[in-house]
């Protein structure tokens, strides 16, 4: 490890760095197809990048973990679903793109239960009714109810909640008044979030004044559903973990997965799907990406946007990154009806529509909420376990299974505290390291937080230009339908 300041080292780099030559307008070569790749495609373009851009995607679909599954006729989220009103990256790309915002179902009042696995240890009620006075009523019972077993701690909570969003909205200020950062942790810093990544969740909540019942149940069951870990993640995920319980939460009608299409669409990109890169090596001053295709591209700039984790791409020369772990989500999607019998009740209407769990070895799910009820006896639903879920299984908890999808997703850093950080920049030339960011909180937003910020680092370092903003270069025709099937 360098003895360096991440700034000072920077700031050495930007002096040291020769611009790419003014011969040729640099081609920019990017990994991944997500919403952090269609990302740095688009920020390039806005930015006034002229060269030629080519996205990687490995899979025949892009988006990566934003996908959909479809069953029986019905198309849900299958990956990243929800986001927060103040995701405003993501509000952008859905009014440039024209696509349609919907508030996402969880969000409707639907009663929630926390499972332990014997019991529920905690119900809302939920009554259907068409009379919004009704509703209120029922959302003011709930609210008590909560009160009662949880106390105004549950406020402090959300302000913690509140803070941090704050904090992160730095992010989207003016270009003249934030910096390009060269590292996550001078990123982290300038915001105000870099001391949330050096503590677990639970000291942020102990220390925020909350009970142990609450930080053990309520704190724990969001996080289960949203990280799939404990609160011993780190206060930053935590943070972003709650805020992804709140209210106002949204989707984009279709798809989420639509953001990237329309980005990588609108940003004249040379898009090759189910092309994967398997070597990168920097030689005579150019890198030459090699694909399992047997082609090889010649690249000034690229930028890998996936997690490293598990992939198995070879570098040359070596990178060197710290180990980290990707937490595996098995999300499984059932068209049937669950069994009363196994939560101990008579009648599935007893069933909250959301059964969150807390953390205990014995239970063989996290999560496992009604997506759409196709009539009193005919639902589907969808569980996520950190193990995947058995036929054995799966017949204990559904009385009846007409469809079961699975998927295995490598789906988020298993976090800890404190955190280590790859580098945004993977050599001192041009290779670029979008899921760096990934350690701090892996969301869809997050991912075009630090796309943003890549972007704006390569232009500053390859050339001797200035950002300018330009209109956005729109191209014509569409092919976001031709770009997406389901899983
Ligand atoms: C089950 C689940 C639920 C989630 N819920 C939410 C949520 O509700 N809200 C939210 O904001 N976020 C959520 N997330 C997190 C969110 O999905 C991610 O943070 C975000 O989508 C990451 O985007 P990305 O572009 O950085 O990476 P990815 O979406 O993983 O994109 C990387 C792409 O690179 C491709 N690729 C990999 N290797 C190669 C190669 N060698 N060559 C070519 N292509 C390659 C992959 O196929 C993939 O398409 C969830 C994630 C999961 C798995």
């Amino acid at each position: 490890m360098s003895a360096v300041p991440p700034t000072l080292s920077l700031l050495f780099i930007l002096l040291t760095l020769s611009p790419i030559t003014s011969s040729h307008s640099p081609t920019t070569c990017i990994i991944g197809s997500g919403i952090g790749g269609a990302s740095v495609a688009h920020f390039l373009r806005h930015y006034s990048h002229s060269g030629p851009i080519h996205i990687f995607e490995r899979n025949d679909v892009v988006g990566g973990r934003m996908a959909t599954v479809t069953i029986a006729g019905d198309t849900f989220e299958a990956g990243a679903s929800i986001l927060h009103p103040k995701n405003y990256h993501a509000v952008n790309y859905t009014k440039l793109l024209k696509l349609k915002a919907k508030s996402d179902e969880s969000d409707e009042s639907v009663s929630l239960g926390i499972w332990n696995g014997k019991e529920f240890v905690f119900k809302t009620i939920e009554i259907s009714s068409r009379f919004s006075i009704i509703r209120s009523i029922v959302g003011f019972v709930n609210s008590v109810r909560m009160l009662v077993r949880y106390g105004f701690a549950l406020f402090k909570m959300n302000q913690f909640v509140e803070v941090t969003v704050d904090s992160f909205l730095k992010y989207y200020q003016a270009l003249e008044s934030r910096p390009i950062f060269g590292t996550v942790e001078e990123m982290l810093k300038w915001a105000g979030l870099y001391n949330l990544t050096t503590r677990t969740l639970h000291e942020e909540l102990t220390d925020a004044g909350l009970s142990s019942l609450l930080i053990d149940e309520l704190a724990t069951v969001i996080t289960r559903i949203n990280y799939g870990q404990s609160v011993s993640i780190s206060g930053l995920a935590g943070a972003v973990s709650l805020a992804g319980s709140g209210g106002g939460l949204w989707a984009v009608e279709g798809g989420n997965w639509q953001m990237a299409a329309g980005l990588i669409n609108r940003s004249d990109v040379a898009l090759h799907m189910s092309e994967e890169i398997e070597s990168i090596s920097y030689t005579r001053s150019a890198y030459e990406l090699n694909s399992t295709r047997g082609n090889s591209y010649k690249c000034d700039v690229t930028v890998v946007a996936t997690p490293l984790d598990e992939l198995d791409i070879s570098f040359n020369p070596v990178i060197s990154i710290p180990d980290r772990k990707l937490q595996h989500t098995h999300a499984t999607f059932i068209r049937g009806l669950w069994n009363p019998a196994y939560f101990g009740f008579n009648y599935v209407t007893d069933i909250p529509e959301l059964v969150g769990t807390i953390e205990s070895s014995d239970l063989p799910f996290t999560c496992i909420s009604i997506l759409k009820k196709h009539s009193e006896k005919d639902m589907t639903y969808k569980m996520f376990s950190r193990q995947p879920m058995t036929d054995v299984l799966l017949d204990q908890i559904f009385s009846a299974r007409n469809e079961t999808i699975r998927i295995d997703w490598g789906a988020y850093p298993h976090y800890h505290s404190p955190e280590k950080f790859a580098p945004f920049m993977l050599d001192d030339i041009h290779l670029y390291y979008v899921n760096a960011f990934e350690n701090a909180a892996s969301t869809m937003e997050t991912s075009a937080v630090a796309a943003e910020n890549i972007a704006r680092l390569i232009i500053s370092r390859s050339s001797s230009k200035p950002l300018s903003i330009s209109s956005d270069p729109a191209t014509s025709g569409s092919i976001i339908s031709e770009l997406h099937s389901d899983l």
